[in-house]
């Protein structure tokens, strides 16, 4: 996609840290990392997000991503990894091309994870499970 900027980085139009490269993948510096060493996987084709990823390409991610985990762990001596991915605008993607985050943790980093709340009776939380079920 022309004005893409993970395609741009693709095409080496935009500079970018690049950390492993193969026929479908790219993986590079996160820009703005939570912790140095923050690494973005992309697809080198243009998916807006994960539902557009076809499952093929899925199938070959996971590996690449656990690799990279591994990679970035023992690259940045981290206590800990975050795996991520933001779909659509209202869970946070900024960037509209397909991309997981693989981030360093350290224990006291200053960051935080999500706050949950537990469901206010199991019979919500039994009807939400249902309504997911019923669209395998
Ligand atoms: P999102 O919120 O879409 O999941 O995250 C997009 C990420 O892409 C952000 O963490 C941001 O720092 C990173 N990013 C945006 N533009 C660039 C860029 O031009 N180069 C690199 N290396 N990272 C970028
Ligand atoms: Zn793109």
């Amino acid at each position: 996609m022309t004005d893409c900027v993970f395609c741009k980085i693709v095409r080496g139009e935009i500079p970018a840290e690049k950390v492993y490269e193969d026929d479908n993948f790219l993986a590079f510096l996160d820009i703005t990392p939570i912790n140095p060493g923050h690494v973005l996987l992309i697809p080198k084709e243009h998916y807006e997000n994960l539902y557009n990823i076809p499952d093929e390409t899925m199938q070959k991610a996971g590996p690449i991503i656990k690799k990279l985990a591994l990679m970035v762990k023992k690259g940045t001596d981290a206590e800990g990894v975050n795996l991520g991915m933001n779909n659509e605008k209202a869970a946070g993607q900024l960037v509209p091309h397909a991309h997981f985050h693989i981030m360093p943790r350290f224990f006291n980093d200053g960051h935080e994870l999500w706050h949950g709340l537990p469901y206010p009776s199991e019979e919500l939380m039994r009807q939400i499970a249902e309504k997911i079920k019923n669209n395998i």
